[in-house]
Formats: C-alpha cells, sequence, structure tokens
C-alpha cells in the first residue's frame, strides 16, 4: 500500500453545542495517535468552531467546519465565511455533502466555487461524492461518480488536487446503518483514483487521499482501512462519542 496518512474524521452534522464540544475533545485530546501515524480530525457546527478550536489546542485533533461560502464578505446572509474560518484556525472544510446537495440543491458549480476558495483561504476541502440507490440499482454508479469529481474538481491545480481529501459517501449508507462492503467501497474509491489520474497524473492519484463515509464504525473500521485505495473514514454518527471516536482513531491497534 503506497504511503499515504491515514485521516479519520468526524462529521457532526446538526449537533453537540459548545459545551459538548469543549466536554468531547476534553475526553478524546490525551488519547489520540500521533499525527504522523492517523490524522484525525472533528468537522463541527459553525457555531462550535470557536469551542473546538479552543479545545483542541496543543492537541493532535485538527479541526474542520461542515461548509463555507465562496465568497470571503459581502451582502450573503446567513453564510460563513472561508477567509474568516482561516482565521480562526480551521484546518478542513467539507464540501459537496449529500445532504447539503440534497436538501440546500447546491450544485456541482458551486461545489467547485467552494473548493477554490477554501484553497485560496489556505486551508482543505474535503470533497463528498457519492450514488443514490436508484444510480447504483441502474448500474450507474461509477459513471455518476466521475462526474460530479470531474465537475467538482474543474480548474483546480495538480498540487492542490495532491493536498485535499475525496470522500466516497454511497447516498444510501449514510445513517441508514447500511454499509457499502469493504469491497463495493474500495472498487469505487480506486475508480475515483483513476479519475484523477486521466484528470491530472498519477504523481497526484497517489497522493490525493481518498475516504469512505457510510455507516462506518468501531465494528467494521478495520476491514475498510485494510483496502488499498481508502485512505480515511468520513463519519457521522460513530464520531457522536469519545469512547466510539478513540476505537475508530485507534483502528490500527
Ligand atoms: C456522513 O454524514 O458523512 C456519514 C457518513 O454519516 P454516518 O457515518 O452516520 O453514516
Amino acid at each position: 500500500k503506497i504511503m499515504r496518512t491515514p485521516i479519520i474524521a468526524g462529521n457532526w452534522k446538526l449537533n453537540k453545542n459548545p459545551q459538548e464540544t469543549t466536554e468531547f475533545v476534553n475526553a478524546i485530546k490525551n488519547d489520540l495517535p500521533k499525527n504522523t501515524d492517523v490524522e484525525t480530525l472533528i468537522c463541527a457546527p459553525a457555531v462550535d468552531l470557536p469551542a473546538l478550536i479552543e479545545a483542541a489546542k496543543g492537541s493532535e485533533l485538527h479541526v474542520g467546519a461542515e461548509n463555507c461560502y465562496f465568497e470571503d464578505e459581502g451582502a450573503y446572509t446567513g453564510e460563513t465565511s472561508p477567509k474568516v474560518l482561516n482565521e480562526m484556525g480551521i484546518d478542513y472544510v467539507i464540501i459537496g455533502h449529500s445532504e447539503r446537495r440534497g436538501y440546500f440543491h447546491e450544485t456541482d458549480e458551486d461545489i467547485n466555487k467552494k473548493a477554490k476558495a477554501i484553497f485560496a483561504n489556505n486551508m482543505k476541502p474535503i470533497l463528498c461524492c457519492g450514488e443514490s440507490l436508484e444510480t447504483r440499482e441502474a448500474g450507474k454508479a461509477e459513471e455518476f461518480v466521475e462526474g460530479q469529481i470531474k465537475a467538482d474538481l474543474e480548474g483546480l491545480s495538480a498540487d492542490q488536487v495532491s493536498n485535499m481529501v475525496i470522500a466516497y459517501e454511497p447516498i444510501w449508507a449514510i445513517g441508514t446503518g447500511k454499509t457499502a462492503t469493504a469491497d463495493q467501497a474500495e472498487e469505487m474509491c480506486a475508480a475515483i483514483r483513476k479519475t484523477v489520474a486521466d484528470l491530472y497524473d498519477e504523481t497526484v492519484a497517489d497522493k490525493v487521499r481518498i475516504q469512505y463515509g457510510g455507516s462506518v464504525k468501531p465494528a467494521n473500521v478495520k476491514e475498510i482501512m485494510s483496502k488499498e485505495n481508502i485512505d480515511g473514514g468520513l463519519i457521522g454518527g460513530a464520531a457522536l462519542q469519545p469512547d466510539s471516536f478513540l476505537q475508530l482513531a485507534h483502528y490500527k491497534d
């Protein structure tokens, strides 16, 4: 397996307040793996980020946002500035999550603009992609995900793509308790890497980290992480409790 630092990331979605955020980080911060071995990251709601950043200071934990806008400032009521996220100390921003694509009608064009804004502000995007059950059953999953990747990466440099994270999250496996089999996940992550190789080159494809997301939990993380093209997990439900997040982070033990 090519050496890419694995990345175990929690996506809290619309859960936890600042106090719960502080308590969670205090419960895990002294037991996290070394960054050079397994990178760990919590992505929290915008209102919890000051608490997350403060509590994570001096620890191995990276801090991320779940979304941002593609403009730094202006008349955009209710949006979150990528420039301010960077000033606050945020490392990663999730973009293109299926909940944002679905409930908030985000398009590939929006997502592409967000990716560019995140890089312009010295942070890294975690780009989510993934097909619906209907698309999978129609035998069009790979074609669909490839289309998302091409549209979402449009105009990004080789260096940027080398340093970002892509998360394959089949919609039918998110929050449903249904996990893609490790082989299904590996197959799509390999296809995504090939798409990156076709768009850029093998060096970029070897560097980009690809996570699987969709009902990852302590019981299945080891098998998923054993796959050649899977470099991490993006985890919702099982990242909400300190114990289970630590077990995920220590999947190698
Ligand atoms: C997610 O929201 O990114 C996710 C994968 O959720 P869950 O782990 O709960 O399926």
